[in-house]
């Protein structure tokens, strides 16, 4: 009997992405061995996250690291890092930013639904651009001694088509030495990301969550870039009783964290990039030849992962949403992602082994239902 068989509730097949409302992801056991290990005695928790900053930024080829306890959280401390600085007493006033710049611009087509992670943190959006097309005097206009930072969001899966690329935004930031907070949480793989956006374009800060593709703690984000802001960050962190502290981070989010970067940078992505490929194949696979479908591969991922998925379409008299319902009233339910008004997309990220079968299986037999 497990813990969910306990409280009533039944596991659930995830073939559909890396979602907090699924759980995120899950830990490999390499990971969950290192929370265990981190639980069994106490530690000086600032000591263990300037420890666990300072591996992850040299396994991540950064100059400094910040282990927060969601994405979100790590964007409410990166706008706050950029307003304050190290300064303590304006550290203590947030999210009051009286005497401090106090707007974080934005895309109009990058508003979503995490941005009021900066309003927590008492900053007012500054947009500019419009959601179908953005250029660079927009940009110039928006920035005043008001402005913070520049907040830009690579989620093709959540945002407006119409920004510029970040590589021009850092450009123009730099000149005005305004910073570029980069919200990458579902932007891996590829690995490189995690130097990618800092390293390589030149952004000052870039999140990730823990809790999707990196596999660590569900309850875990990491932040990485510039030095003086990542102390910043630390000073709002917990155990400091500032911004930070209602968004803390325990000592075995810490250390699991770091244990999934780790496992994470030394993965060969290229072995799993063709087990999700053979995923793919063996769900299409399984559906050939059922009546009123057609299934076929689907490249890049909603959040622009390199990655496939299947992709699962259905005629009349089949009804793609009563099929979504019958893969939710089995045992165990299966949460797929939606496409169109007719299809499903099965992810094969979230998968765990041989579930691809029983996933394309389930859809089989939904499909054959009389309707
Ligand atoms: C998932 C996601 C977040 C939130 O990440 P958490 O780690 O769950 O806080 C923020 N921004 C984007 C673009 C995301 O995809």
């Amino acid at each position: 009997m497990t813990m969910y068989d306990e409280l009533g509730l039944r596991r659930v097949i995830n073939a559909k992405a890396t979602m907090t409302p699924l759980g995120g992801s899950l830990m490999p056991r390499e990971v969950l061995e290192a929370m265990v290990d981190a639980a069994g005695s106490f530690v000086d928790v600032g000591q263990l996250q300037k420890a666990v900053g300072e591996r992850i930024a040299a396994l991540t080829h950064n100059e400094a690291a910040y282990v927060a306890n969601s994405c979100a959280a790590g964007l409410a401390l990166a706008a706050a890092a950029c307003a304050t600085g190290t300064d303590i007493p304006k550290i203590y006033r947030v999210p009051d930013l009286t005497g401090m710049p106090d707007e974080i611009a934005i895309h109009n087509s990058h508003r979503f639904v995490f941005d009021n992670s900066f309003r927590l943190a008492g900053f007012t959006l500054r947009e500019f651009g419009l959601s179908h097309v953005t250029t660079e005097w927009q940009l110039e206009a928006a920035l005043s001694e008001r402005t913070a930072a520049i907040a830009y969001v690579v989620a093709p899966h959540l945002t407006g088509k119409g920004y510029l690329p970040l590589q021009t935004v850092v450009n123009i930031a730099r000149a005005r030495g305004i910073p570029v907070i980069v919200d990458a949480a579902a932007q891996l793989p590829p690995v490189s990301n995690l130097w990618h956006f800092t390293r390589e374009v030149g952004a000052d800060l870039a999140i990730f969550s823990g809790g999707k593709d990196l596999r660590g703690p569900q309850s875990s984000g990491l932040i990485v870039g510039r030095k003086d802001l990542i102390e910043a960050i630390t000073l709002h962190g917990s155990p400091n009783i500032a911004l930070g502290r209602p968004m803390k981070v325990g000592k075995e989010e810490l250390v699991g964290l770091y244990a999934a970067v780790r496992r994470y940078v030394a993965l060969d992505h290229d072995a799993l990039g063709r087990l999700y490929e053979q995923r793919v194949v063996t769900m299409i696979g399984a559906l050939d030849g059922a009546s009123h479908l057609h299934a076929c591969r689907d490249w890049p991922n909603e959040a622009g992962q390199p990655a496939p998925r299947a992709l699962v379409r259905f005629a009349p008299p089949l009804s793609r949403d009563a099929i979504v319902a019958a893969l939710q009233d089995e045992d165990p339910p299966i949460a797929v992602h939606l496409a169109g008004d007719d299809g499903i997309l099965l992810n094969p990220m979230t998968l765990e082994d041989g579930e691809d079968l029983i996933v394309a299986r389930r859809v089989r037999a939904a499909a054959a239902l009389p309707v």
